[in-house]
């Protein structure tokens, strides 16, 4: 499992800002800014961060969903953002999406059995008695039965309805999946269904996913590997224990802080990490590291120079001057505060 499937290389998304009676080019929202990774054939890379990190921007640009400013991104070693809208269309068999919201993005006037169906006639995979069997198949698959084929979204429950997503993205019978928060709009009994539904598939068909989530428990259930997103740039990747265990950039370390812990008595004892501030705006982010304006060790370099995702062994990379200068050490951050009361 080393080969990439997949690799990401310095890729941008600038949406512009037009204003006034001209309809001036005022500004930019720089949603995605020098992001570069790989995602090996068969794994889960998961990818983390608060909402308007960059992250669903990021999975759209793979897919060219929407178009990237600059960049490479290489599937199996064809730069796709080069490639024409032919070539694009025998591609979008390969790499499918996932959505979180699963009655939003199924047609709430098709039959399911349409709705799984229409990536097979659009490729003109399958036609008549072939493409029935076809849709019948992947319902099983997903853990529907066949007669669902004749029912329409509402019928369904939300977790059904995430199956339903999983069935149409599998029909055309994919490499690559990104899966774009596909079980934060389900209940948490119905989330862990669905998690490892995708797991069964992917070790039944090979897949090979991104997996797109604010949930860090979610993430580190799925994931092979994870990348954590703040404000546009990857801040860190490492294999998932290694990144659990031991985060060395101080964002991801307060990320972690924050995830609830089931035993009270450990929940008590712990200390959480409180970032002061919002998120700063994608229009105008802060220069140098852009999270030095929360980041609780920050010093003079972090608001002048850009950190550079540093590999500091087996494959964990930060974007940290204080870890570049202290040898690839984790920080320890005495900011942190005794976690309020459940
Ligand atoms: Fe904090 Fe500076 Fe590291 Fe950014 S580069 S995370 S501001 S210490």
């Amino acid at each position: 499992m080393s080969e990439n499937l997949l690799e990401v290389n310095h890729l941008f998304k600038y949406f512009p800002i037009h204003a006034g009676l001209f309809s001036r080019h005022v500004g930019d929202v720089q949603a995605v800014e020098d992001v570069s990774f790989a995602i090996k054939k068969g794994e889960t890379l998961g990818l983390v961060g608060e909402s308007g990190s960059g992250k669903t921007t990021t999975g759209r640009l793979l897919l060219r969903l929407i178009e990237a400013t600059s960049g490479e991104v290489k599937f199996e070693g064809k730069d796709i953002l080069k490639m024409s809208r032919t070539e694009m269309r025998h591609l979008r068999k390969e790499m499918q999406i996932i959505f979180q919201d699963p009655y939003a993005s199924l047609n709430p006037r098709m039959t399911v059995g349409d709705i799984v169906g229409e990536p097979l006639t659009i490729h003109k995979l399958a036609s008549g008695k072939d493409l029935e069997a076809r849709v019948q198949e992947l319902l099983r698959l997903v853990g529907l039965q066949p007669y669902h084929a004749n029912r329409y979204p509402h019928e369904f429950s939300g977790g059904q309805r995430q199956r339903v997503g999983v069935a149409r993205a599998l029909a055309v019978d994919p490499k690559f999946i990104v899966a774009d928060e596909p079980v934060s709009a389900l209940d948490v009994s119905i989330q862990a269904q669905v998690v490892n539904l995708l797991q069964d598939l992917q070790q039944q068909l090979g897949l090979t996913y991104l997996f797109i989530a604010h949930d860090l428990s979610v993430v580190r259930h799925i994931s092979t590997r994870v990348a954590v997103m703040y404000l546009g740039t990857i801040v860190e990747v490492a294999d998932r224990d290694r990144l659990y265990d031991r985060p060395l950039h101080p964002y991801t370390q307060a990320l972690l802080s924050a995830i609830p812990i089931p035993d009270p008595d450990l929940e008590a004892r712990r200390k959480r990490i409180i970032l002061m501030g919002d998120i700063p705006s994608p229009v105008n982010p802060p220069t140098g590291c852009r999270f030095h304006t929360r980041c609780p060790i920050a010093f003079d370099r972090c608001s002048v120079e850009v950190p550079k995702l540093k590999d500091y062994g087996n494959g964990h990379f930060a974007a940290c001057h204080w870890v570049e200068e202290h040898g690839g050490q984790q920080p320890v951050i005495d900011q942190a505060t005794p976690a309020a009361a459940p």
